[in-house]
């Protein structure tokens, strides 16, 4: 695609735009002006689909009327509430339908998934992250260590970019498994990166982890809704992620989580119980004697928290018909435009673009780094109507997304960056 700087290019793009019209099924955030805001922070909790009210409503009145008879006679019985979900959530991450469950929060399903698969004895304890791992799964790892008596110290391998570097090199994960596989229990990593928004090669690193009978799991946290995912055919072990980034599920949505199909069945591998989790069809003869559902639904501990799964379901249903494959088409082309206006800046404007330019190595996000007055120009940006994220030290995180952004607000983002950039460099 040959692109254009100019306001009429990023209208005829909107125009083309087969997906446009999904724009309209969000409620966009709105500035005390009026004016929506232009809003890249889907990677952080993304937009409310207007459907979300209606859903909640349905279950708000069913419980108005029905109180506890809801679990069975409610539109959509609570009891197996969670079962609604499976179909869509399967197809999103490239899942058979007995692979995933929605449960919990992310760091909880973290902590599940390593008391069922790391599983360290004394010549392999080692667990593998990124050195700039997102600091709760960080904070996961650690404890995981400490519960089976090892030290972060002895225990912890953080990847990290080569000197000088800012991303993590494929062939230095290749080479570590290939140095220190035998000592390694678990490789947990990001599948997109949230800092640099680097999109790891899933399926080759898992495949040379087996090679070495390494557990692999992933944090999908900035990969589901955002990237093509066949976690099934690339024989992940295990992934977890939450659902109100991509996922447009709300603040603190119910979280996924992943477990292959070769593990479900196997009663041997230990996990810490409840009784969601306990077969169907004698779970209400309250008898102890745990007999996990031989699914990822056996590793359920508590019943479905109905009103955080009916705003997922009402996202998942745009999932559904708009579907990953057009949606990464069209977020290739939305993020390629905001890289090649990003690319045409003026020199004078210290920025760098931090995400591999490769757009198989990324999902929508670009991470900025800003060398100068980084803060500031995120604060004049958003004064000026543009909600995008700050982290630490020096990033800016932008992330355009296919469901309801345009190519017009891409475009109106660099205008905005130019000026604001340029105001602070004249004002030095
Ligand atoms: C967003 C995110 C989290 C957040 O964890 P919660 O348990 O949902 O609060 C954790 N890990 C990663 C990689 C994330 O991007």
């Amino acid at each position: 695609m040959k692109f254009e700087n100019s306001y009429l290019f990023a209208k005829q793009m909107d125009q083309n735009d087969s997906l446009s019209h999904f724009r309209n099924r969000f409620h966009i955030p709105v500035r005390p002006n009026g004016d929506s805001f232009i809003y890249f922070c889907g990677n952080s909790l993304g937009c409310q689909p207007r459907s979300v009210r209606r859903f909640l409503e349905t279950e708000l009145s069913d419980w108005e009327k029905l109180g506890v008879e809801g679990h069975f006679l409610a539109r959509n019985p609570w009891m197996p509430y969670h079962e609604f979900l499976t179909t869509s959530t399967a197809q999103l991450v490239g899942a058979l339908p007995e692979e995933v469950v929605v449960m919990n929060s992310l760091t909880t399903n973290l902590h599940l998934l390593m008391v069922s698969f790391y599983r360290p004895v004394k010549t392999r304890f080692k667990i593998v992250i990124e050195s700039d791992a997102f600091p709760s799964d960080a904070y996961a790892v650690e404890s995981q260590l400490k519960f089976h008596g090892y030290s972060p110290e002895e225990g912890l391998i953080k990847i990290s970019p080569r000197e000088g570097e800012t991303l993590i090199r494929e062939e230095d994960i290749s080479a570590l498994i290939k140095k220190e596989g035998k000592s390694i229990a678990l490789i947990l990593l990001g599948g997109v990166n949230y800092y640099t928004g680097q999109l790891f090669d899933i399926k080759k690193i898992t495949a040379l982890a087996h090679q070495k009978d390494i557990m692999v799991g992933w944090d999908l946290a900035h990969a589901a809704g955002n990237v093509i995912l066949k976690l099934h055919e690339w024989e992940v072990d295990f992934a977890a992620w939450c659902s109100y980034k991509y996922l447009n599920s709300g603040p603190g949505a119910v979280a996924g989580c992943f477990i292959h199909q070769k593990h479900v069945n196997n009663p041997e591998i230990p996990r810490f119980a409840g009784w969601w989790g306990h077969d169907k069809s004698t779970r209400f003869k309250m008898e102890h004697g745990f007999q996990p559902i031989p699914t990822a639904e056996g590793w359920q501990l508590s019943n479905a928290p109905v009103f955080s799964m009916a705003a997922l379901r009402a996202s998942m249903e745009i999932f559904d018909e708009a579907g990953m494959e057009a949606l990464t088409e069209k977020s290739k082309l939305l993020t390629g435009y905001l890289e090649f206006l990003l690319k045409s800046l003026p020199d004078s404007i210290p920025l760098e673009i931090i995400t591999p330019a490769n757009p198989e190595e990324r999902g929508c996000q670009l991470s900025l780094r800003t060398f100068e007055n980084g803060k500031k120009i995120h604060e004049a940006l958003t004064d000026s109507g543009i909600i995008c994220d700050w982290r630490e030290p020096d990033v800016i995180r932008v992330a355009p997304v296919p469901l309801y952004n345009t190519f017009w607000e891409v475009w109106k983002f660099v205008q905005i960056l130019k000026t604001v950039a340029t105001d602070f460099q004249e004002n030095e």
